[in-house]
């Protein structure tokens, strides 16, 4: 049985290089240490993932929880090194300054694992006690490095430079399976941990088998981003599909006789928050078994669009699901079937997929959807959904397939890109060409409960360098005091962030950290208690991450 020492100097050796041959023998190295059990958990937590994706377990613990165990079992508060660059790396230093020596039998990668599995199985009264003594007994067997990296899979941040498709990649060098085929086995099964075992024990017919299933849910497809439906008859060849993007959650229907299953854009099972539309699913479609994707809604009685807020009330809870029911309506919309008696649609085309749909919808909604071939058409339709109040519209190629889990051209998404008003809080000053300037802005958005400004991203671009050149000045007229080099100032500058998505972090106290920040605008119109909040943010990861 293998050591959980093994991956953590694994992920260490990993870090180092950011040659992918590298990476990819090392990688094959450690899989040929690793006892058949432990190929699947080793794999997903090598990319910081503990379940697979379509298993809906987490376990739910906040960095504010990591810290308080890790005081407890270390005696004193965490403290960060300035030089750290995640929570991970701040929790080694800081164990390896303090001299921590661990205590217990060496941790094997397995007792991690079900140490996981224990603290996630843990709910309901006393379950914080309970998860924190399961950390609190996995922390104090762990060396600093150990803690390290149980640190980054406990937060999802593993940062060893290793992706879910550099893994793949891996595995088809090592293995010399063709990686078209351990691409699609990776799509079908949402697991790279049961792509990796049965890719190392049963080869590559093992894998072949590996095919879809009613009931098991596979990665949705997704979409890249274009500006206008000029732009998008460029990427995509005419004619094409436009369809209503709705602003709700994405849903993967699982139809199995009367059996009926709905599952999230992330794969969790979250049929019991939405039994309405699990018996409309079993009353009207015309096949015994079906995979189906559409978008559910919020909806008034006058048929009016409710926020994605208000939805995000029932998707996934299964609290007074009745009462809810009643409180906020929801309706689906269909468009695409993946899957129909016996029938795997995969690789048929948008049209035939769309054609399958309409014969076995029955009564239920379809997006709206028009065929177009040129902008003037597209630029109606488009303002069509913008004016029946939703979010924009999808591109979809015609002859295209159905690919799970890929980001690829032949569906594009149109809508308005999202920018926040935030305020700066502090600035780092800079070095090199930017020596003398405060060049790194602390970014902050609005507590709506507590009124206060909480960091949620840092960003040097987007501002010209006679912008930083008059900011400088302005901002320190507004320091409140110096840290190392940071200066942290009122809360008065309110600038226009572009960003591209939201993630969660354990680091800020909002819980949440913008990637890719940059600045388009200062907005000295807008006064800081009049900015974006975090509570607006969290809605938006909420969104990314397809909550529940
Ligand atoms: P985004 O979340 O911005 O990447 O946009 C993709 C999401 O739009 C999908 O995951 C769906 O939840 C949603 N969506 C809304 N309407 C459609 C549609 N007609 N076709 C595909 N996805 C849609």
């Amino acid at each position: 049985m293998s050591l959980f020492l093994n991956l953590a100097q694994l992920g260490e050796q990993l870090a180092a290089t950011k040659k992918k041959l590298e990476h990819s023998a090392l990688i094959g190295a450690y899989w040929q240490q690793l006892a058949p059990p432990e190929l699947a958990p080793a794999s997903r937590l090598l990319i910081g993932r503990i379940f697979p994706e379509s298993d809906a377990r987490t376990v739910n613990l906040s960095g504010a929880a990591l810290q308080r165990v890790l005081q407890q079992v270390a005696g004193t508060p965490v403290e960060w090194s300035d030089s750290a660059v995640d929570f991970g790396d701040a929790v080694a230093q800081w164990l390896t300054a303090r001299g921590w020596q661990p205590h217990g039998a060496p941790l094997e990668l397995l007792d991690v694992y079900h140490a996981y599995e224990e603290i996630a199985a843990a709910s309901g009264a006393g379950s914080r006690t309970r998860k924190d003594e399961l950390l609190a007994a996995l922390l104090q067997r762990a060396s600093a490095l150990e803690a390290k990296y149980i640190t980054k899979q406990i937060t999802g941040e593993m940062r060893v430079g290793v992706s879910e498709g550099m893994l793949l990649d891996a595995l088809a060098r090592n293995t010399h399976i063709p990686a078209a085929t351990i691409r699609r086995a990776n799509q079908l099964a949402g697991d790279v941990g049961v792509v990796v075992y049965t890719a190392l024990v049963q080869g590559k017919a093992g894998l072949e088998t590996v095919g879809l299933e009613v009931g098991h849910p596979l990665k949705p497809m997704l979409a890249q981003s274009a500006d206008t439906v000029a732009d998008a008859l460029e990427m995509i060849c005419p004619p094409l599909a436009l369809e209503y993007k709705l602003d709700g959650a994405r849903l993967q229907i699982h139809k199995r006789g009367e059996t009926i299953k709905l599952f999230s854009r992330n794969l969790a099972n979250i049929t019991a928050s939405l039994p309405e539309i699990a018996d409309q699913v079993r009353a009207e479609i015309r096949a015994r078994d079906a995979i189906l994707e559409g978008e559910v809604i919020a909806m008034d009685p006058h048929g009016r669009v409710l926020p994605f807020q208000i939805l995000m009330r029932r998707v996934g809870r299964e609290r007074n699901v009745a009462a809810m029911q009643q409180e906020i309506p929801v309706k689906l919309f269909l468009f695409d079937c993946l899957y129909r008696d016996g029938a795997t649609l995969l690789d048929q085309t948008n049209t035939t997929r769309w054609d399958a749909l309409e014969e076995i919808a029955g009564e239920i909604a379809r997006v709206p959807r028009r065929i177009i071939s040129t902008a003037a058409e597209g630029d109606t339709f488009l303002r069509d959904a913008r004016a029946a109040g939703h979010e924009g519209i999808m591109a979809k190629q015609l002859a295209s397939p159905y690919t799970p889990g890929e980001r690829g051209k032949a569906w594009l998404k149109l809508k308005p890109v999202t920018t926040l008003d935030l305020v700066i809080v502090a600035s780092d000053w800079g070095y090199g060409r930017r020596h003398g300037w405060l060049s790194n802005q602390h970014l902050a958005a609005r507590d709506e409960t507590t009124g206060e400004f909480l960091e949620v991203g840092k960003t040097f671009k987007g501002l010209t360098d006679a912008e930083f050149k008059t900011l400088t000045p302005q901002l320190l007229e507004l320091e409140l005091r110096q840290v190392g080099a940071t200066v942290y100032v009122q809360p008065q500058v309110v600038v226009q962030v572009a960003f591209n998505n939201v993630q969660r972090s354990p680091q800020y106290k909002s819980g949440v950290a913008l990637r890719h920040a940059r600045i388009l605008a200062f907005r000295p119109d807008k006064a800081p208690n009049e900015i974006d909040t975090v509570q607006t943010l969290r809605a938006m990861l909420e969104r990314e991450e397809g909550n529940p």
